[in-house]
């Protein structure tokens, strides 16, 4: 590999003699609502030695999860499996059922969603208030929309697919979201099929500018490198989508959790790598992620100097 002049807007040329050139994303690591939560929960964990869970994990990256728990703050996903002193609510929150099961266990109520998730939830009451026929785009299962679910019932329909959507009968007025976390583009095309379906139609963007910001600067990066390395917990909706894009553009496209998981020969013939990361990935990961990449761009130069010396 060879280095090459590649200039992207805030790119970051490293040091140390690589012949890989990396380029960063501008956006990197934790997002606002997530570090928001880990800081909760870990003066949580200080504040209450008796004990402090959450429901599943805080967050998706299992490596901050484990350090999380090493503080004192375990995971549970049952609710006679709950106790301890204190609660912390995730950053997309929690069903009724289990913050209720949690009070009446007397543990103290931490509420860590993040208020980008509150505020989208106003908006989808509001629209509903309004009359509208709300259609909120999001993943099944996930505990946003899960949540959302909860509270307005038949008032709100979860569609995930332009099939989906398109399956739906539409009458009134029709009301859509978004997820926070979701994919720009799918957003953009359900909208598009449903705006030729109906008279009246409200639209409220209430996708995460956090996570937009990422996925449109993963359109312009996959333009400029010859491979992708996108760094996040392999159960972490946004930081898969990252990765889509790349493959969307069927450019050599790795998601890894972890430095480890790096391996030399995928980077055989390549001149650059774009680094990205999900909203839930922490700045020490991403930073083991790039000093082995710059390990294995500098094993690949040395065989070369060798042979010119
Ligand atoms: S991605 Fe956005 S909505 Fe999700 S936790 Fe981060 S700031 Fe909040």
């Amino acid at each position: 590999m060879a280095p090459r002049g590649l200039c992207y807007p805030q790119a970051r040329k490293l040091a140390g003699g690589s012949l890989v050139e990396i380029i960063m994303a501008r956006h990197q690591g934790f997002c606002g609502g997530v570090r928001r939560a880990v800081e909760m929960a870990e003066a949580a964990a200080r504040a209450h030695p008796g004990g402090v869970q959450t429901w599943g994990p805080l967050i998706h990256n299992p490596q901050v999860v484990g350090r999380l728990e090493d503080a004192g703050v375990a995971v549970t996903e049952a609710l006679d499996g709950l106790r301890g002193e204190a609660f912390v609510v995730s950053a997309y929150g929690v069903e009724h059922a289990v913050l209720d099961a949690a009070a009446a266990r007397g543990m103290k109520v931490i509420d860590a969603t993040c208020p980008v998730v509150t505020r989208s939830h106003s908006l989808a009451h509001k629209l509903v208030e309004e009359g509208y026929q709300l259609i909120a785009v999001g993943d099944h299962g996930h505990p946003e929309m899960v949540t959302l679910k909860e509270a307005l019932g038949d008032r709100v329909t979860v569609v995930h697919t332009r099939e989906e959507a398109a399956a739906l009968k539409l009458r009134g007025k029709i009301g859509v979201i978004s997820q926070t976390t979701q994919s720009l583009q799918n957003f953009r095309e359900i909208v598009g099929d449903i705006a030729l379906r109906v008279k009246e139609l409200k639209v409220v963007n209430t996708l995460c500018p956090a996570i937009t910001v990422r996925q449109e600067e993963a359109d312009v990066l996959v333009e400029r490198v010859d491979a992708l390395v996108v760094v996040g917990g392999h159960g972490s909706s946004n930081t898969t989508r990252l990765a889509e894009i790349g493959r969307a553009h069927a450019l050599p496209t790795f998601h890894v959790e972890v430095a480890a998981e790096l391996r030399p020969e995928w980077f055989a013939g390549v001149r650059s790598v774009g680094v990205m990361s999900g909203a839930s990935t922490p700045n020490w990961i991403i930073a083991e992620v790039v000093g082995r990449l710059e390990e294995i761009g500098a094993a690949m130069e040395a065989p070369a100097a060798s042979r010119t010396s």
